[in-house]
């Protein structure tokens, strides 16, 4: 088991990627604590692994949630070997940049920005406690290419958690920490849900896509996966794209 002995963390746990990656871990050997904003999905994905879960509810846009969620894993599993900052938010109100509200850039960046940021800010300190550890930040593809189909509050916070990523990644390198950040391609969850199921967005999207279908929740669990065991041990401040190949493709297949 590639995760034996070692205990993570990881945020919107209750849907999608965050889910997938929970049952991962454990089925790999991890305990894992599961936190989501919706109390009752955390409690749902920790139910479906079993004594090696536990499920806490926090906002990750709030210091004292953030603190808690740590402070948590630690008296629950006694360390904290690997934090998955994963959770985050796409606003069907989240436009262009001449028509996106203020309110709307305020609370996607709050969640995806600034909940990576108080993440990274108290695990680090628990991290270090153990001896050493892995951060994997959920970025996006976006945040390295551009779209004509704008969310540029969507954009801007990922761009940002990349950046940060990097250099959470270089101070702490000596001190036995990784981080990177996972960058993933269009996946099918529930983020996407709405969006998708409008067949002209559905097809605008696919066809950037050179494998001509979208990403699952697994195939970017598989992802973190590696990250977080001691298999990419000298990965590190990586743009870690899965995606299907979007960003190596100018014209894709037809
Ligand atoms: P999802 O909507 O299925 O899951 C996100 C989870 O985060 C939900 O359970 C939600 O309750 C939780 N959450 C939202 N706000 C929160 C908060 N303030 N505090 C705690 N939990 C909160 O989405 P997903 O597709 O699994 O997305 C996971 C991550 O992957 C996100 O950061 C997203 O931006 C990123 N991502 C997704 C895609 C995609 O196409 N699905 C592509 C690139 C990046």
């Amino acid at each position: 088991m590639r995760l034996n002995g070692k205990v993570a963390l990881i945020t919107g746990g209750g849907s999608g990627i965050g889910k997938a990656s929970c049952l991962l871990f454990a089925r790999e050997g991890a305990k894992v604590v599961v936190v989501d904003l919706r109390k009752e999905t955390a409690e749902a994905t920790a139910k479906e692994i079993g004594s090696a879960a536990r499920a806490f509810a926090a906002d990750v846009s709030k210091a004292k949630d953030a603190e808690g969620m740590v402070r948590f894993a630690e008296e629950q599993f006694g360390r904290l070997d690997i934090v998955f900052n994963n959770a985050g938010v796409f606003h069907p109100d989240d436009d262009s940049v001449t028509n996106t509200s203020e309110e709307i850039w305020d609370m996607v960046i709050d969640i995806n920005l600034k909940g990576v940021f108080l993440g990274c800010k108290y695990a680090v300190p628990a991290l270090l406690r153990a001896g050493g550890g892995s951060i994997i930040n959920t970025a996006s593809f976006v945040a390295v290419m551009g779209a004509a189909t704008p969310q540029i509050a969507y954009t801007a916070s990922k761009g940002g958690v990349l950046a940060m990523t990097r250099e959470i990644a270089v101070e702490f390198a000596r001190k036995n920490i990784r981080a990177n950040a996972l960058c993933p391609g269009p996946v099918e969850t529930p983020l996407l849900q709405e969006l998708l199921s409008d067949p002209a967005r559905r097809q605008r999207r696919l066809v950037h896509i050179p494998p001509g279908r979208f990403g699952k929740a697994e195939e970017m669990a598989n992802a973190a996966l590696f990250l977080a065991s001691d298999e990419s041990s000298f990965v590190n401040g990586s743009t870690f794209l899965v995606d299907g190949g979007i960003t190596a493709a100018y014209v894709t297949p037809e």
